[in-house]
């Protein structure tokens, strides 16, 4: 297995720091607003990286955290006139229900900033105390120069970097030694969340918060750190200065990064998707329109390394592409459960046989540094194999065992495959809420009652707006 790594620029073999575990941390949201679909993008990549692992028999540890105090929390919560932490809270649960709808597996650890307070009050004393941090003021600064390997991920050369500070003066930081030097703890301002340290009441930076996390629920050196590529620098290269400085050991053995999610803006030309340029879509807002496993096939169908523009075409297609593989689901289900022959014949073993290139040409490319594009063009050929290769004839357990074949692939990309045989078409919604409008208009209630509860059972919400009844799937 193959993995790119940030730290070397190379395609290396993975090898596990402990045999048969892998033990993986990736940067997760700031929680002040819901998530857009670049936020999503490291979530499903990497969750797809933790269920190859979990396929291929590794023992995965996969924390993601939520960053839940930073001062756009504080300034969402003195906006709506709330707290910070209620307005954590509250997007954390919502960003929840989004990574429900992606598929993302529970089967991880989402730790909160502010719960892992005392450890970082221990690791900035530590950093303090081998003169790698220094307080001034009620603020403790990482003492950047005196990290030798500081630039070894992002390749910066520190001497260019002084350069590009001399003339940055952040407010309030004018007490560092090193216009490098960067933010370990920071005294509060009037109004602001604050705990008690021996340096002042206040708050952590955020490097130190991944840093900390990863120390509690992975240990001092970890085989997996990710994220986007926006944060290699400086929030990555802190992160290991931080670690190695008072760990004393390497911080994590393979760095991988996700390319952006870009979107065509008024010029014609694509641009990564982010908050403060506006141009975002929430996963929500695309969720008013797709199933949010569409999202997920989307984001698939692309080298997680390489940009993905986002469109309604591409959109489509992958929702089309995801329909083929479905209705071939339900064949396969149709045929497996008909009564007729059971075993398989001579000619099917054989097939079965032969179709195991398949499952060997998906493992191939999710070997090569997770290439989920090759390994989904796989799962299409194999689609295509078993739509020539079946019919009425064909043997119960032969279909059964095409269809496992094909699930466990499509459980690897973390798509659901659940074809949904008893639930209602659009169409049959749409009739079934036309006739509860009939149904009010003459006054029979109970029978519109009967058609709501019937909607309700099958997974369907219906919402009265000023243009009629609006309905979306659950
Ligand atoms: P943030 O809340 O901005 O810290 O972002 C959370 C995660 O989303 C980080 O891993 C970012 O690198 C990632 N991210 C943000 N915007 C994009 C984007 N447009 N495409 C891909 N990843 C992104
Ligand atoms: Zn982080």
């Amino acid at each position: 297995m193959k993995i790119y790594n940030t730290l070397t620029g190379k395609k290396e073999d993975f090898i596990p720091l402990e045999e048969g575990k892998v033990k993986i941390y990736v940067c997760g949201p700031t929680v002040y607003n819901l998530i857009h679909i670049g936020n999503a993008r490291p979530m499903v990549i990497f969750d797809t990286v933790r269920r190859y692992f979990a396929y291929k028999g590794y023992d995965v540890t996969y924390v993601s955290n939520f960053t839940d105090i930073d001062d756009k929390i504080i300034k969402k919560a003195n906006e709506d006139g709330s707290d910070a932490g209620e307005v954590a809270t509250h997007f954390i649960e919502e960003c929840n229900k989004d990574m429900d709808g992606l598929g993302i597996g529970k089967d991880m650890i989402h730790p909160l900033a502010t719960q892992v307070i005392p450890e970082m009050i221990e690791m900035i004393q530590t950093l303090i105390d081998k003169g790698y941090a220094y307080e001034s003021n009620g603020t403790v600064y990482y003492r950047v120069r005196k990290f030798k390997c500081y630039g070894k991920l992002s390749g910066k050369n520190i001497d260019d970097l002084e350069a590009g500070h001399r003339d940055i003066k952040v407010a309030g930081e004018d007490d560092k030694e090193d216009n490098l030097d960067f933010v370990l703890w920071k005294p509060k301002k009037e109004g602001e969340p604050a705990w008690p340290s021996p340096w002042s009441d206040g708050r952590p930076g955020w490097h130190i918060e991944c840093s900390v996390m990863a120390k509690k629920y992975l240990g001092d050196s970890i085989d997996i750190h990710a994220g986007g590529e926006d944060l290699i620098f400086p929030h990555h290269e802190n992160e290991i200065a931080q670690s190695e400085a008072a760990n004393g050991v390497p911080f994590a053995k393979y760095w991988m990064h996700n390319g952006f999610l870009r979107i065509v803006n008024k010029e014609g030309e694509f641009e990564k998707m982010s908050k403060s340029l506006g141009n975002f879509l929430t996963v929500r807002d695309v969720s008013e329109k797709y199933p949010l496993e569409v999202l997920r096939f989307f984001m698939l169908g692309a080298h997680y390394r390489n940009p993905i523009n986002f469109s309604d075409e591409l959109m489509e297609s992958a929702k089309n592409g995801l329909e083929r593989i479905k209705t071939c689901l339900t064949r396969l289900e149709e045929l497996g459960t008909k009564t007729g022959a059971e075993g398989m014949s001579e000619g099917e073993q054989e097939k079965i046989k032969e179709a195991e290139v398949f499952t060997k040409r998906f493992e191939d490319a999710m070997d090569d540094d997770f290439n989920t594009a090759d390994a989904v063009a796989s799962v299409f050929d194999f689609v295509k194999y078993i739509n020539t290769n079946t019919d009425e004839n064909s043997s119960v357990e032969y279909a059964k065992t095409l269809h496992d074949r094909l699930c466990e692939l499509m459980g690897v990309l973390g798509l659901s495959t659940d074809t949904g045989s008893d639930e209602l078409l659009d169409e049959e919604v749409d009739n079934l809420i036309q006739e509860r409008n009939e149904a009010r208009k003459n006054k029979d209630f109970v029978r519109a009652d009967e058609i709501r509860d019937l909607l309700i059972e099958k997974g369907i919400i219906l919402e009265d707006t000023r243009d009629g009844v609006r309905w979306k799937r659950k």
